[in-house]
């Protein structure tokens, strides 16, 4: 399905064999004409302090907090938690209608003092503090008793539904796997016990040898476009050698992946000459003091623009109801974020 394979312009099917789903890919269809909605072109925040937003250092939040004068991250429980810290454990079921206690932590991550910044607009060393937070935050809320997961993420622009322009992520501990990790720690299970070798190692080996998907790589971390794609311009930040999760990172790797985040970042930006939304997070192993040998940490990130600054990808149709769908192959995707 790669080059000159028979299959490259025909209508065909992918396997995502981190979920075990398929994603239909429709390479003849880019040419179709296209009469859809319009969204307004995302521009920047003028304000580096802006004293109406909650996430400003020294400024009150909704809850009444005032923030810290704080000179380059912040992290703070979310005042309007979506999960419980004393939601109890028990289980309730009645035939078909089944309910568990999820109890839980949500965190908010400043990523900078300036209102007006985003990573793409940060420094490297700047970004390296988020990546130090993420692991802090990884290690402190995965030693709490009833956590089993840590998600980190982040909704950047208003087309994602952020909040806030202030750049700033967010980071949910939950007592349960999330659908998302539940089914990538079944698949990456699977596939050690029947190779032996982590599943997202032999995918990158793959990858690297291949070459027309990767958009960048430095000394520990790659940025590709999955052969099974389903965003436009997805694309999935992987490590070159095995880490299951944020706590095992090394120092020189906390470099690195920040610099790969700051590479991506800005590259989506120029895409379209405009500030360039997405919601991008991190899987890593469960917090549930195994060792996790299958894991392999990775980001997502999940951009919705399809041909402009103003055009984006809807998942309606036969995507809510059968299987996502996508014209431009990933291929082509990442040629043209290599540039
Ligand atoms: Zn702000
Ligand atoms: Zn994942």
């Amino acid at each position: 399905m790669t080059g000159p394979a028979p299959l490259g312009g025909f209508s065909h099917r992918r396997l995502n064999p981190l979920t075990g789903e398929w994603v239909l890919v429709s390479p003849h269809r880019t040419e179709r004409p296209w009469q859809g909605q319009q969204e307004p072109k995302a521009t920047a925040p003028a304000l580096a302090h802006d004293p109406d937003c909650y996430l400003c250092p020294g400024n009150e939040r909704a809850g009444g907090a005032r923030n810290p004068d704080y000179a380059h991250t912040f992290v703070f429980d979310n005042d309007f938690q979506a999960l419980q810290a004393d939601a109890p454990a028990s289980e309730e079921r009645k035939g078909l209608l089944v309910a568990e206690g999820e109890s839980g932590r949500c965190r908010v991550l400043c990523f900078s003092p300036r209102h007006d910044l985003t990573l793409s607009g940060m420094s490297v060393a700047d970004i390296e503090r988020v990546v130090d937070v993420w692991v802090e935050e990884t290690i402190a809320l995965g030693a709490l008793p009833d956590i089993g997961s840590v998600t980190i993420f982040e909704n950047r622009g208003a087309m994602m539904g952020a909040s806030n322009p202030h750049p700033h992520g967010q980071i949910w501990a939950a007592r349960h796997l999330p659908n998302e990790l539940e089914k990538e720690t079944f698949r990456q299970g699977e596939y050690l016990v029947r190779h032996g070798k982590p599943l997202l190692l032999d995918y990158l080996d793959e990858e690297l040898r291949e070459g027309e998907r990767i958009v960048f790589a430095n000394d520990d971390f790659c940025v590709l476009v999955p052969f099974w794609a389903i965003w436009p311009f997805e694309t999935m930040v992987l490590p070159r050698r095995r880490i299951g999760g944020f706590d095992e990172m090394r120092a020189s790797e906390r470099t690195s992946l920040a610099e790969a985040l700051s590479r991506l970042t800005r590259r989506y930006d120029q895409l379209f000459d405009a500030p360039f939304p997405y919601s991008m997070g991190f899987h890593q192993k469960p917090v549930d003091g195994a060792l996790h040998a299958e894991w392999q940490m990775h980001a997502h990130f999940y951009p919705p623009l399809l041909r402009s600054a103003t055009v984006r990808k809807f998942m309606v149709g036969f995507e809510m109801l059968g299987s996502p769908q996508r014209d431009l192959t990933p291929e082509a995707a990442a040629a043209r974020l290599r540039g």
